[in-house]
């Protein structure tokens, strides 16, 4: 089947069309990265001005760089959530409009079983599969038994990954998002400063980031307070080496308890250099089969959200126009 797939929960306007749930025939991205840059972080009222002005343009793009025409789409796929509801609702509300006048069904896709899916568009699954889902809003850990079917084995207690990268860059003064400039200095530092490590109880797949996010900013002020000097590089590399270490220690656990047959890692922070050198050092010697997206498909993409909308269109999963965006949308 051919869907065309929609994505504009946060500030990415994208479409893309993607056939038989594995094949990428077009994936383009609006980014407004450098608008929101500015203020440091999305502002979502300007992100859905973009959104309805990028929207219609993205589709039409995706199309034909698939070289398709709206007759041989066979269901129109968007993210319903969770985002920004005023960024979603562009979304929703123009694959509703599709659906609609195409009469084709309207398929609603959780934004996290996206970032997963993107994986399928690599290589197939091998189940049951645990996936460490590491983005702008989420950390967890999802357990997979089948397609479709999703259970948190773990999760952050306070902030995501990628918001601990963004708000340490906003602390170090470097530009947003933080995370890919974070991870290119700290390979050019070292790991000087032992900044916490939050393993939290014995047996426990939550995560917390916060503290260490804190533990770098008292750092920060005390350094600049004796004027002392000290390289942001080094501040990186140290930061960096406790949120990779606690990633990996966790999911290694986490995937050798449930017995997996595959790991598979999802969202904005794959990106991260150092966190795909350390599980790929980590995982080497185990039986379970890792999977680290590419990097075009780490960050949002709207051939994620067909990949995962193939699932629910095999099963008939269809939602009727009363479709609406859900800002909290649960995965589970
Ligand atoms: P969510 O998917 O949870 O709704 P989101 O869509 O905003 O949130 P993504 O687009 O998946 O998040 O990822 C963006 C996040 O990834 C940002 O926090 C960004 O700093 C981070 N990120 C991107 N590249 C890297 C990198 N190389 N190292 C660390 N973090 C990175
Ligand atoms: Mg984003
Ligand atoms: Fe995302």
């Amino acid at each position: 089947e051919m869907i065309l797939a929609l994505e504009t929960s946060c500030d990415e306007t994208a479409a893309a069309v993607v056939k038989g749930g594995t094949e990428l025939l077009s994936n383009v991205v609006a980014t407004q990265m450098d608008i929101h840059e500015k203020f440091g972080g999305v502002v979502p009222e300007i992100a859905s001005r973009h959104h309805i002005e990028q929207i219609t343009i993205v589709v039409e793009q995706a199309l034909d760089e698939a070289k398709i025409s709206m007759e041989d789409i066979d269901a129109v796929a968007v993210t319903e959530g969770p985002g920004l509801v005023g960024a979603l609702l562009i979304g929703v509300n123009a694959a509703k409009t599709i659906a609609f006048a195409h009469d084709i069904p309207l398929i609603g896709v959780h934004h996290i079983a996206g970032h997963i899916y993107a994986n399928r568009l690599e290589k197939d699954f091998k189940f049951p599969l645990l996936s460490l889902v590491v983005s702008g809003g989420h950390t967890e850990l999802i357990y997979m038994r089948e397609h479709g079917h999703y259970k948190l084995i773990g999760e952050t207690r306070d902030d995501a990954a990628g918001e601990a990268y963004d708000k340490v860059a906003k602390a170090l003064k470097l530009p947003y998002p933080g995370g890919p400039v974070l991870d290119r200095l700290a390979h050019e530092g070292h790991d000087l400063y032992d900044f916490p490590r939050a393993w939290l109880e014995n047996g426990s797949y939550d995560f917390s980031f916060s503290g260490l996010k804190t533990a770098v900013i008292n750092k920060l002020n005390q350094l600049q307070q004796k004027q002392e000097s000290y390289r942001v590089e080094d501040i990186a590399a140290s930061f960096q080496a406790s949120v990779v270490d606690v990633l990996v220690e966790k999911t290694y656990q986490a995937a050798e308890e449930l017995n997996v047959e595959q790991l598979i890692v999802a969202g904005g922070v794959s990106a991260n250099k150092g966190l795909r050198t350390a599980l790929e050092g980590k995982f080497e010697e185990s039986q379970i089969d890792l999977m680290i997206p590419p990097l075009s498909l780490c960050t949002d993409n709207a051939a994620m959200i067909g990949a995962a909308a193939s699932i629910e269109f095999r099963r008939g999963n269809y939602k009727d126009l009363t479709l609406n965006a859900n800002p909290s949308l649960i995965l589970e």
